[in-house]
């Protein structure tokens, strides 16, 4: 009952992933529709439900859009994995600070990039100009984007793709 399940506003734009459980109580409350199905059903001792994959609101709610939360995680999800600074894609990536703290840089999205071990130490606790070294993109914060939002459930669940696509 904890599997994910995308729910959309009545006007088709996704807006949280929640649990099952969740939305099977939506869906009895008819506060939603079913969407997508396509996982079997939910056996309980009165009745069968289908197992929801896609769910709409019946009717609209007006969600403040998300910012993105400040974490390694996302810094290196924003990056793609990848080293701003010699372009290397790998698991073992650390965050740098572009301009260091102790000369003033921030602790935020505009100062932050991900780094592999080896340009972060060989970066030290200089500037790019200092340490010969260039970025590969300017930072930014990232946009809360449906895509940005949804796209990271997409390898697991495929189904979702037509719904996310084009908000
Ligand atoms: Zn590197």
């Amino acid at each position: 009952m904890n599997g994910p399940v995308l729910l959309l506003n009545a006007n088709y734009e996704p807006i949280h992933v929640c649990s099952t459980k969740r939305a099977v109580g939506l869906l009895l409350m008819n506060k939603a529709e079913l969407l997508l199905n396509g996982r079997g059903v939910i056996r309980t001792p009165s009745t069968t439900l289908a197992r929801p994959s896609v769910i709409r609101l019946s009717y609209m709610v007006h969600p403040p859009r998300p910012r993105i939360k400040l974490t390694k995680r996302e810094i290196l999800r924003r990056d793609s994995y990848t080293c701003q600074y010699c372009g290397q894609r790998t698991t073992h990536l650390t965050v740098d600070h572009v301009r260091p703290r102790h000369l003033g840089g921030t602790h935020w999205w505009d100062n932050l990039v991900a780094a592999c071990p080896a340009c972060n130490h060989r970066k030290g606790g200089r500037t790019l100009a200092e340490a010969h070294m260039w970025l590969m993109h300017q930072p930014r914060e990232p946009q809360a984007t449906v895509f940005y939002l949804f796209g990271g459930y997409l390898s697991e669940n495929q189904e979702w793709r037509a719904f996310i696509a084009g908000w």
